[in-house]
């Protein structure tokens, strides 16, 4: 058994559920938990899980897109969803995870079960790298490794894989023992576990516990006990174990690491034998990942010289995608790392996400898979192009050449990656986005260079992926019911226009909301969707608002006069969205207007969508009494405004920190601005948000400093001392203040801290490098997780919103996914 797919009524029976079915002969191919992730509709499963937002406020959509079986666990009139099949149970994830457990149950091949605080995804795609020659190999995509992500990544097994590689991560207590049951490693590995104290877990010794359980029936355990602290080996789990370690004896026992730049030489004890192995990497973690691989190898195996051979062509994990500006006003999606069918999906989703222009392009290497016969393998993938969207496609390699007659007939291919390039002056790419996806051997970041423009050393990383964490982190503490509407004025707080509004449209915001007219009209060119609505809009933009559909703030009398006077007659009533002032006094409506407010509301012509106010001091305390003064006064103006009206339009309050401190304020919806890039002063905890800018620039040249010598303009920098001084490519035009210089700024250089010294130059600054060796091209970081944009803030005497929005347009942009 079986790729063959199973039918409802078995899968129903399963799970035990109480069912509708009017078509008990469907068949299942697929398990989907995301609405967005339908592959192939007809073979589909929703399974509406309650996670972040409840999945069962998706089926109308799934059922839009051709989903007609159902698992859900809230009472659902099946009579809304024709032919559509049912299953009811209790509990929609334990569904998921007992129809992953059964189709586990159903293959006897080699499971390799990873978990640990650090380095899952490591060492499973290591695995892969080491082991894909031999077997074919089914794995966890991307990190998939939660109580939704194993089963689903359970679910991709078939008749063709010949070994499992499955991580699973947890972040409390009892987690495991389902994920266990799921997964049932035959070779447990234990990775790094961390010295962080988790919340979730009373005690680093409480986390081992749980994270032991996976291993329960495992034939054969991996570990080190450097990590597990354990000379107790009788209570480790595994009938065989296997142990590495750097600091005393071991199976393999390491008696030498030699770390130089860019690769390390490690000597190592096994079986009495001395062996040596150089990987391609100085980096602690590498290290110890690596390490783990050297004994799975052993484990498996494979000849110490063969495991050493193969350890030194290990290559960088980037599971990023990358988003970039291109030449002739394309987007490139950069994603040379690896190329098989689980992760072209994922970046073609990616590709779909960007709808600021008209075609989109795919330029693929042939897979590294087995297994499968190429004319399978490479139909698949033509009719995964299809679906997804994709217009052009050029493939490069001798597979996908042969097959060529499986693709549409205007792709192009190319035997190689040199064919293409010398064939690249010759090929017209314009206002497409294009997603380069190869294997490691085709070096397609050579095409990634030709499609992109060169780039100017100081760049701002927007980690997409966290932006969605932290919306959906906010999400989490909406009522039921309430809606979201994302800032996305200053150009997105700095951060970007369209990619930041692709991804939160995907992510299903219920509105946007720019400052000013041209940035709405720049994301409806975009293929922005959403409802918009623009905070400033004047006159001389109306006609815009209207022809692009944006609705107007409308702050008072005279805006909403000259916007109703413009409005032509006998339409439909144009949409607006009122604000109003209860003690900003910014821009807005007061009490004094509400009677003339009232008459013009009277007409015809407009509909008022929503009713809204913003908080002065929402994340400060010792406010609050002249908040609930503000919500006060926002309710009675509302109540006279509905009176008048006849109907009920949304009503909103909160920003970010008012929805961290006032969950009775949420109405009907609300705004968020800041927290969405990971700030807000009233978090409660910090931990539940993610970082997602860094700004990041180079060293261009060092210099040493004579005593007695000054820097930079106005020779206000000295080292009294003498020392080193490294020139770095950001200055205060691309937003790195003034006040940074002097020592006030630190910047972060190979992992130490260090001051500005002189004045910040237009495009350049001067940094204290002194006994620190540093060379030019070395990366700078002004801002990241660790020394964070508060940080700065705080020491010229600003918040984060302005840090965040000076960084200037120069700087490049660069998207990861
Ligand atoms: C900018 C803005 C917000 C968002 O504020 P944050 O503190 O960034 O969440 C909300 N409402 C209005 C009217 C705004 O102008």
């Amino acid at each position: 058994m079986s790729n063959s797919p199973f039918s409802i009524s078995l899968l129903a029976q399963i799970i035990a559920g109480r069912t509708v079915l009017p078509d008990p002969d469907a068949v299942i191919f697929q398990l989907v938990t995301d609405s967005r992730n339908i592959r192939d509709a007809a073979g589909a499963l929703f399974l509406a899980i309650r996670a972040q937002r409840n999945g069962h406020d998706f089926i109308p959509q799934a059922y839009e897109a051709g989903v007609r079986n159902f698992v859900v666990s809230q009472e659902t009139d099946t009579s809304l969803y024709p032919g559509a099949n049912f299953i009811f149970v209790a509990d929609t994830l334990r569904a998921l995870q007992q129809l992953a457990a059964f189709r586990r149950s159903l293959f006897r091949i080699p499971v390799i079960g990873i978990t640990g605080s650090n380095g899952k995804t490591i060492v499973k795609e290591w695995l892969y790298q080491l082991l894909h020659e031999d077997y074919d190999i089914v794995r966890s995509p991307m990190s998939y490794n939660s109580q939704i992500g194993v089963p689903l990544s359970v679910w991709q097994m078939s008749d063709r894989h010949n070994l499992a590689v499955f991580e699973a991560g947890i972040s409390t207590r009892g987690e495991m023992e389902a994920l266990e049951a799921i997964i049932q490693p035959d070779i447990g590995i234990l990775t790094n576990i961390g010295e962080a104290h988790n919340q979730g877990f009373d005690s680093k010794k409480e986390k081992l516990t749980e994270k032991l359980k996976l291993f329960t029936g495992a034939e054969w355990f991996i570990y080190s006990p450097d990590y597990t602290g354990a000379p107790d080996v009788s209570a480790l789990p595994g009938k065989k174990k296997f142990s590495w370690s750097t600091r005393g004896p071991a199976d393999l026992q390491v008696t030498s690491i030699k770390p130089s730049t860019g690769s390390t030489q490690i000597e190592a004890l096994y079986r009495g034998e001395q062996h040596s192995c150089i990987i391609p990497f100085s980096d602690k973690a590498s290290i110890e990942n690596a390490l783990i691989c050297w004994a799975t190898l052993l484990v498996l195996g494979y000849s110490p010289a063969e495991a050493v051979k193969r350890l030194g062509r290990l290559t960088g994990v980037d599971m990023r995608l990358t988003l970039i500006s291109g030449i002739e006003n394309c987007s490139v999606i950069d994603d040379s790392y690896s190329a098989d069918s689980s992760s072209l999906a994922i970046a073609l989703d990616f590709l779909n996400l960007q709808n600021q222009h008209p075609q989109k392009t795919v330029i693929l290497s042939d897979l590294l898979e087995t297994g499968k016969t190429k004319e399978v393998l490479y139909a698949g993938i033509a009719s995964l192009l299809r679906q997804k969207g994709v217009d052009r496609f050029i493939g490069i390699g001798e597979n996908l050449s042969a097959m060529a007659n499986l693709f549409p007939a205007d792709a192009a291919f190319y035997p190689d990656t040199d064919a293409f390039i010398a064939a690249f002056p010759d090929i017209s790419f314009a206002n497409e986005a294009i997603l380069i996806k190869g294997a490691r051997r085709f070096e397609f970041e050579r095409i990634s260079k030709l499609l992109t423009l060169k780039t100017h050393n100081t760049v701002l990383e927007v980690h997409l992926n966290a932006l969605a964490h932290n919306l959906n982190h906010y999400r989490s503490l909406l009522k039921p019911g309430v809606k979201t509407m994302a800032m996305v004025k200053a150009f997105s707080y700095g951060s970007g226009s369209y990619e930041i509004a692709n991804l939160l449209q995907y992510q299903k915001v219920d509105y946007l909301a720019v400052a000013y007219a041209d940035e709405g009209v720049a994301l409806r060119k975009a293929g922005i969707r959403l409802p918009l609505m623009v905070m400033s809009p004047d006159p001389a933009v109306f006609e815009a608002m209207i022809r692009y559909g944006m609705a107007p703030e409308i702050y008072n009398i005279p805006v909403l006069k000259s916007f109703m006077h413009f409005l032509p007659d006998h339409v439909e009533p144009f949409n607006i969205h009122l604000k109003l002032d209860t003690g900003m006094h910014r821009l807005g409506f007061g009490k004094d207007d509400l009677p003339e407010l009232l008459q013009l509301l009277l007409s015809e012509k407009i509909k008022v969508e929503s009713v809204f106010t913003h908080l002065v001091a929402s994340d400060e305390a010792k406010h609050d009494a002249f908040t609930a003064q503000q919500l006060a006064r926002f309710d009675e103006m509302y109540a006279a405004i509905t009176a008048q009206l006849g109907y009920q339009p949304l009503r909103h309050a909160l920003n970010t920190s008012g929805i961290s401190r006032f969950p009775d304020a949420q109405m009907d919806m609300v705004r968020i601005g800041i927290g969405l890039y990971g700030f807000d002063s009233a978090a409660r905890d910090t931990d539940d948000l993610q970082t997602v800018l860094m700004l990041k620039t180079t060293v261009s040249q060092v210099t040493t400093l004579p005593v007695g010598e000054t820097v930079g303009y106005g020779r206000s920098g000295t080292l009294p001392a003498g020392g080193t001084i490294a020139t770095v490519k950001i200055g205060y035009a691309d937003g790195y203040d003034r006040r940074f210089g002097n020592g006030v700024g630190k910047m972060m250089i190979r992992g130490r801290l260090v001051p500005t010294v002189g004045s910040i130059c237009m495009d350049m600054c001067m940094l204290d490098v002194s006994g620190i060796e540093v060379r030019v091209g070395d990366e700078v970081i002004v801002f990241d997780a660790q020394h964070s944009i508060a940080t700065l803030a705080a020491q010229i005497g600003t918040i984060p919103y302005e840090i965040l929005t000076s960084v200037s347009q120069r700087v490049k942009r660069v998207y990861f996914y």
